[in-house]
């Protein structure tokens, strides 16, 4: 038998846009962890609280942004889809009841991506129809792959959320980066706001080898958070900070 389910590899893998195979498979065999983790984003109250408050952040800045853009662009909001606008936890706490091994893990993703059956994070609708109401332009940048544009849009309908297209709904595999995507939306808006649950969501700046490197550009960006960036949270991937060692007193 392989490595025990990690947190949510296939994500853990695209999120980056680099190869991070020989890293989901150093997580360890303890799923105690993981439990607490997925615990701690599919059920507790804070959680919940915390997405409702960055939504009610982002909604309040928007309006502010909206009304002081002189660029002469029309604005618009970049959204992050999984853990930020899509609630992917049910398969992520159906593999840690499984143990699916990581290298399994790639078809219980699509799986659930096909069935097009994800909630909304709470906060995301009331927030993007507000934009809508704002005139701003909408576009949801995820690393989905493309093969995954039909559901993932189907899903995102479902929901009845606003301005879902094939040219708002922009995935890793049609236009390069994250960051190449978001410079091709500037070219025709003016971002004034970005939403997301990983730091790369925000700004390439942020795309570091480790957590070390990521803390002193939290810092430098310290004004960022709560007026452009607005950051969501997720225990249930780990990306940067999975490997991480603990920093115990004595
Ligand atoms: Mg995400």
């Amino acid at each position: 038998m392989g490595v025990l389910f990690s947190t949510h590899p296939i994500i853990l893998i695209k999120i980056k846009e680099r190869v991070l195979v020989s890293r989901t498979m150093q997580v360890a065999q303890d799923m105690t962890p993981f439990k607490v983790a997925i615990q701690f984003q599919q059920r507790s109250a804070e959680i919940h609280a915390l997405q409702i408050q960055a939504y009610n952040v982002a909604e309040q800045r928007l309006k502010e942004h909206v009304k002081n853009n002189k660029t002469g662009k029309r604005p618009a909001v970049v959204l992050d889809l999984d853990e930020t606008v899509l609630n992917n936890l049910p398969v992520v706490a159906y593999g840690y009841e499984n143990k699916i091994d990581f290298t399994n893990w790639g078809e219980e993703w699509e799986e659930w991506v096909d069935a097009a059956c994800a909630d909304a994070i709470p906060g995301a609708k009331d927030f993007l129809q507000v934009a809508d109401e704002q005139d701003v332009k909408i576009f949801y940048v995820s690393n989905r792959e493309v093969h995954n544009k039909k559901p993932t849009i189907k899903n995102l309908e479902k929901l009845e959320l606003p301005q879902v297209s094939e040219d708002t709904v922009l995935l890793h595999g049609e236009i390069g980066t994250k960051e190449d995507r978001r410079s091709k939306i500037r070219k025709e808006y003016e971002i004034v706001l970005l939403v997301g649950n990983s730091l790369y969501d925000l700004s390439s700046d942020f795309i570091q080898e480790t957590v070390d490197e990521q803390h002193p550009i939290v810092k430098e960006q310290a004004e960022e958070f709560g007026n452009r960036f607005i950051l969501l949270p997720n225990s249930s991937y780990g990306d940067y900070w999975v490997d991480a060692n603990l920093e115990p007193w004595k």
